[in-house]
């Protein structure tokens, strides 16, 4: 491809020597078009507007063309999928342009994703992506950040003006897809696997260097994205966020939300939600995530056990002693977190019981998670359960909870733990469609109310934070 484009890259994942990633151009499309640029992401970046929406900026965002300096690669790992080991994954459909030291010092990959087939590539695949679900993770991963969750970021969305075949033939898209790094779980269980020793720990040493200088030792590291995670999952949950696809693959170093597929925010409360299509046995439910991300983080452990020194007894007592306070992490980022929504500053035994038996009765009850909570702070709440009833029986005891907490800022403090907006799967799916059928109006217009989840939704966009009607709701999402 034609070189166009001034981005100061400093690639320092090609540094690496091993089996790390395999060089890769992008496969060029034929009418790239933009569709969405995050003006306020490019900013942070250092990158110029303007030159992203010129011919040559879009000719870029779409792989017809590389900014100088730019090493595209396709990175390799490995990967748990619904609980099966796969020693290859890798991208099969992305390629890192490069690294980026943005103004603010933090250093970021510049990944394009649809940019067709690699040499990870599954079998009979096409390494794109439909213009769908690439407009769907522009929106979601901005509105998570907004919501205040670590995630990777949507720089662009780009039309290919080809077209790729899923349930029928759909436009093609290219996300620019940014992030703190790509390294996953599986990258660590892909040296593992092969039993490269030295290459697990080049990677150790990078990943270290790059995302948890602290940390003195495996363990160390060990432990500190295990606060990531559980950190990131309390969140989650917190939101009303079902991930849909936490394969170890999907499960970050860097504690950041990645891979937004099948992802979805609940509407109605039930903590066995599901949504993905292919997630037949709940693996992957609302409530599960938890357990599944300590099960995901239990095989970063076990891949990091080669570099854990001479004493393989002592490594594994040392990371299953690591493993074992998994649980009370994320216990107590839980009852954190649920504190912070019901606008609790202090610690009472009773809040965890508390917090879970309004989540019971909204379970019982059908009420709306995002509304529920937002109606905390304005006194709507009991508006969203079908039997009012069950919500007036937890509020008392709420009430008297409340009586020990101080009373200045509650409402604030209620709204700034309780956002008023999520993306809603149907809201999504309308700015798809209208986006697909070439009017960006609502897409534009959801990404601009998302960016303000906290403060109160003006009259206009009421409608966006209105529950599905039964014809409106999403009940399947898909992967892409
Ligand atoms: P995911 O389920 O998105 O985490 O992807 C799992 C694996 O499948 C990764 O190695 C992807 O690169 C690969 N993959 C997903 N979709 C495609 C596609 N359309 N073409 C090639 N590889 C793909
Ligand atoms: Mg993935
Ligand atoms: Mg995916």
């Amino acid at each position: 491809p034609r070189e166009v484009l001034d981005i100061p890259f400093d690639n320092s994942f090609a540094r690496l020597e091993g089996q790390f990633f395999v060089r890769q151009n992008p496969v060029p499309v034929k009418a790239p078009e933009l569709l969405l640029l995050n003006l306020g992401l490019a900013a942070e970046l250092g990158l110029d507007p303007a030159a992203l929406q010129s011919p040559d900026g879009v000719a870029v965002l779409a792989g017809n063309a590389l900014p100088a300096g730019a090493e595209p690669m396709a990175l390799a790992y490995a990967g748990h999928q619904f609980g099966g080991f796969s020693p290859v994954l890798g991208d099969g459909r992305a390629l890192l342009l490069g690294e980026i030291v943005d103004p603010g010092g933090r250093r970021r990959d510049i990944q394009l994703k649809g940019s067709g087939l690699t040499a990870f590539s599954r079998p009979g695949s096409d390494g794109r992506a439909p213009l769908g679900p690439v407009i769907r993770e522009f929106i979601v991963a901005e509105a998570m950040q907004a919501l205040g969750v670590p995630t990777t970021r949507s720089l662009a969305a780009v039309a290919t003006g080809e077209h790729v075949r899923r349930q029928g033939l759909e436009p093609g898209g290219v996300l620019t897809r940014v992030a703190s790094s790509h390294i996953r779980v599986g990258t660590f269980q892909f040296f593992a696997a092969r039993r490269d020793i030295e290459g697990l720990r080049k990677l150790y040493e990078h990943v270290v260097a790059r995302h948890y200088p602290e940390a003195g030792s495996p363990l160390d590291l060990l432990s500190a994205v295990l606060e990531r995670q559980a950190s990131l999952v309390c969140q989650w949950l917190g939101l009303g966020f079902i991930h849909g696809v936490m394969n170890t693959d999907n499960t970050s170093i860097s504690g950041e939300t990645i891979d937004y597929g099948p992802c979805a925010f609940m509407d109605t409360f039930h903590p066995a939600t599901v949504y993905s299509s292919i997630d037949h046995g709940g693996r992957y439910a609302y409530g599960r995530q938890p357990e599944i991300l300590g099960w995901n983080l239990a095989q970063l452990a076990t891949a990091l056990l080669p570099l854990f020194g001479e004493e393989q007894d002592a490594a594994i007592e040392a990371a299953q002693s690591v493993m074992n306070g998994f649980g009370d992490l994320v216990r107590a980022g839980w009852t954190a977190t649920f504190r912070a929504k019901l606008g609790l500053v202090s610690a009472e035994d009773g809040d965890t019981a508390l917090a879970a038996n309004l989540l019971e009765r909204m379970a019982e009850g059908g009420a709306d998670f995002t509304n529920t909570f937002r109606g905390l702070s304005d006194g709507t709440a009991r508006d969203h359960f079908l039997d009012p009833d069950a919500y007036d029986g937890w509020a008392a005891d709420w009430a008297a909870r409340l009586e020990r907490e101080p009373q200045d800022g509650l409402a604030a403090r209620l709204k700034a733990a309780n956002p008023a907006l999520i993306p809603r799967n149907h809201r999504v799916e309308q700015a798809i469609s209208a986006a697909v059928n070439g009017d960006l109006g609502p897409a534009t217009r959801l990404v601009d109310a998302l960016s303000r989840p906290f403060e109160d939704v003006p009259e206009c966009h009421d409608a966006l934070t209105r529950p599905p009607t039964e014809d409106e709701r999403v009940q399947r999402t898909f992967c892409g």
